[in-house]
């Protein structure tokens, strides 16, 4: 299709009048389809079903003969540690196992943060004049209420493609106020972007005005390859030690999107002092966590190869999903200059950048036609996006033929707020 701008106006209102046919005739389908949240769908978490049943009658007992249906064992069996070191790039010791989820752990470092300090800090951060995050924009919105929570300021730094804009976080960092940083460094939600081992060496190495300054390094697409292959990206927390900031980075990830979203194991990995402090504030809140989950967890996927398999099951499941929606993308857009959208390798979204000015349009047309998109803003701190223009897609949930039907419907709206706002 050629660019819209360039349409004379004959042509631009034969195509809007072709448009808005479509468009209703797409809505007297009455579809009902949600593509809001990053689930995983029935048929994926079907393929850990095998785990419902393990460890078994009698299975309870760790490799150190841990009776694992016992308090105890607040950073985790050791196996599992093993198991999922490669995952996390980091050794088993410097690993914590929590319960299901990853979230969780991130809430409650920021709030033991907040309340008591970290390591290296003088005083909690709620005691500093003015405390602010850094926020990779578009990001996750769950991160973001999480500060909106305990009135944490958010300072919003672009992603580019390959992390965000280093010379924006260097300035940012500096100021003591601010006290830490939301990363997903792989496969990010929702661009999709991996940070390239220079943001990323940055990161380790910059300098902050603040001396318990924290990377919230949240790798929750750690082996959520789209593609045959398998990005890798350097350790965070080696990088941190060798700049002479071995505390920086708090890293997370969980099995949430591997096993069971509802029944995985989340992970917290960090420098020896980080551990120590962690440990101490969980065991105000727990005596142990689920070892008959960590035990289900090694029994089924067993070893790094293992996981490796059960990914690329994942993998076949939900890239033609992903596909589809590219697809339908390119069908319709292409070329119209109103819409650009990632390609993810991996993670579990696509972003669509629509005409500026025109995302809440677009979700409410969505919505009118019975596709349920994420609200427009969610991927901006206190869900305001300035240019109201971008878009989360989530295709994982509803089944390839849903997707397929939804995508038409999605580039359609995307075409039709354009057209509305180029009109009027
Ligand atoms: N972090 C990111 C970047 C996510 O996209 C999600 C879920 O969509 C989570 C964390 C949630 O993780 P968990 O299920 O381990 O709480």
């Amino acid at each position: 299709m050629s660019r819209i701008a360039d349409l004379n106006s004959d042509d631009f209102a034969a195509l809007r009048q072709k448009i808005l046919t479509e468009y209703e005739a797409f809505r007297a389908r009455g579809l009902k389809i949600d593509m809001t949240r990053g689930k995983p769908s029935p048929e994926q978490l079907a393929l850990a079903n095998g785990m419902l049943t393990l460890p078994g009658n009698g299975d309870h007992f760790s490799e150190a003969g841990e009776d694992a249906r016992n308090y105890g064992n607040l950073q985790g069996l050791a196996e599992v540690r093993t198991l999922f070191a490669p995952t996390l790039g980091t050794s088993p010791d410097r690993i914590v196992v929590g319960d299901n989820s990853s979230l969780a752990l991130m809430h409650d470092c920021l709030l033991w943060a907040w309340v008591k300090g970290v390591p290296g800090g003088t005083e909690p951060w709620q005691k500093a004049e003015a405390p602010a995050f850094i926020c990779p924009v578009p990001g996750y919105d769950r991160h973001f209420s999480i500060l909106e929570e305990y009135g944490i300021r958010m300072l919003p730094v672009p992603l580019k493609g390959d992390g965000p804009d280093m010379d924006m976080v260097e300035q940012l960092a500096a100021d003591p106020n601010v006290k830490g940083m939301w990363c997903v460094p792989k496969y990010s939600n929702p661009s999709g972007e991996t940070y390239s081992d220079a943001v990323i060496e940055r990161l380790a190495a910059m300098k902050t005005g603040a001396p318990d300054f924290r990377l919230f390094w949240d790798n929750a697409y750690a082996v959520h390859h789209l593609t045959g292959t398998e990005h890798q990206i350097p350790d965070i927390l080696d990088l941190c030690e060798k700049a002479g900031h071995p505390d920086r980075a708090f890293v997370f990830a969980s099995t949430s999107k591997v096993t069971l979203a509802g029944a995985g194991l989340a992970f917290f990995a960090s420098s020896p002092a980080n551990v120590r402090w962690y440990l101490a504030s969980a065991s105000k809140r727990t005596i142990g966590p689920d070892k008959l989950n960590q035990l289900r967890h090694v029994r089924f996927l067993k070893n790094e190869d293992g996981i490796r398999k059960h990914m690329a099951a994942h993998r076949a499941l939900i890239a033609p999903k992903f596909d589809m929606v590219n697809d339908a993308l390119e069908k319709r857009l292409a070329g119209t200059g109103v819409a650009e959208w990632s390609k993810p390798q991996g993670g579990y979204f696509i972003c669509v950048d629509a005409m500026e000015g025109t995302a809440k349009h677009v979700v409410e047309l969505a919505k009118q036609a019975g596709v349920i998109l994420t609200p427009a803003g969610s991927t901006s701190p206190h869900g305001k996006d300035p240019h109201d223009r971008t878009l989360r897609l989530a295709p994982t949930f509803p089944s390839l033929q849903e997707v397929a039907l939804a995508s038409e419907g999605i580039a359609l709206c995307i075409l039709l707020a354009a057209l509305e706002k180029l009109h009027s």
